[in-house]
């Protein structure tokens, strides 16, 4: 899967994303990320893409034109028009598992950053197909979303989690939050980890985390429990 950041911070974006898991999918071939430079985009020497918000207002604003000749650029090299853009933007539904299921079938996926103010509402509506929010908060930018979404989307691609990094069973995989896990040693700050764990009756394991679950999520995130039972 291939993934093109636009974005006035080239360097955060492939900082954030060289380390690790989805780093090392990088290197062995199964992703590619590249952020593009929207400011290489622009049409006079200083390379200003921003300026005032007509009507009037505090901040700036990042211009149209810039914009749209990243994205031109990208989906020039592409060969085809009909890219997936997402913009990342407070205003967007929450990014979700789901979400990532879904984008996770693109073979190529552009995300859009913006910075200041946001971007001229003209190119977001000409090249825009999906607003896509990481919370209801205000950032400073897109680019921590854009690497989330970049992360949770990842990881969906096969191959990119190994054995030891992946789980069977995750939060969200089936509506429910993560049972409790624990790992050696058996007894830590007078903690033991539930005799159960040590039985080997893997039945018996299964109905004890599908339980831990349950319970879980009903504290934790009683609005998943609720729509769980529905
Ligand atoms: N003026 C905009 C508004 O009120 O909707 C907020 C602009 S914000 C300061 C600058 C940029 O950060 C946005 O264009 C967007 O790309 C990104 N951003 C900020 N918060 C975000 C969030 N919760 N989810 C996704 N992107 C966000």
């Amino acid at each position: 899967m291939n993934f093109h950041i636009m974005t006035l911070f080239p360097e955060m974006v492939m900082s954030g994303l060289s380390e690790s898991i989805i780093g090392r999918a990088v290197r062995n071939g199964l992703l590619s990320i590249e952020a593009v430079n929207i400011r290489d985009f622009a049409d006079n020497k200083h390379n200003k893409v921003d300026d005032y918000t007509y009507g009037g207002g505090a901040g700036m604003l990042m211009q149209a034109e810039p914009v749209y000749r990243c994205y031109e650029d990208i989906v020039g090299r592409l060969g085809r028009k009909s890219v997936r853009v997402v913009y990342l933007t407070p205003q967007g539904r929450i990014f979700d598992q789901k979400t990532a299921e879904e984008f996770a079938k693109e073979e190529d996926l552009i995300l859009l950053c913006g910075h200041y103010e946001g971007i001229d509402e003209r190119v977001l509506e000409e090249i825009v197909t999906d607003n896509i929010s990481v919370g209801d908060y205000v950032l400073t930018g897109g680019e921590l979303p854009a690497m989330i979404v970049v992360d949770a989307v990842s990881r969906l691609v096969p191959g990119v989690l190994h054995n030891d990094d992946s789980s069977e069973y995750e939060s969200f995989s089936d509506g429910l939050l993560e049972y409790p896990q624990y790992s050696r040693p058996e007894v830590w700050h007078d903690k033991r980890v539930p005799e159960i764990l040590l039985s080997g009756d893997h039945a018996k394991v299964d109905s004890w985390r599908h339980e831990q679950s349950l319970i879980r999520t009903r504290k934790r995130r009683p609005d998943l429990y609720e729509k769980y039972l529905q």
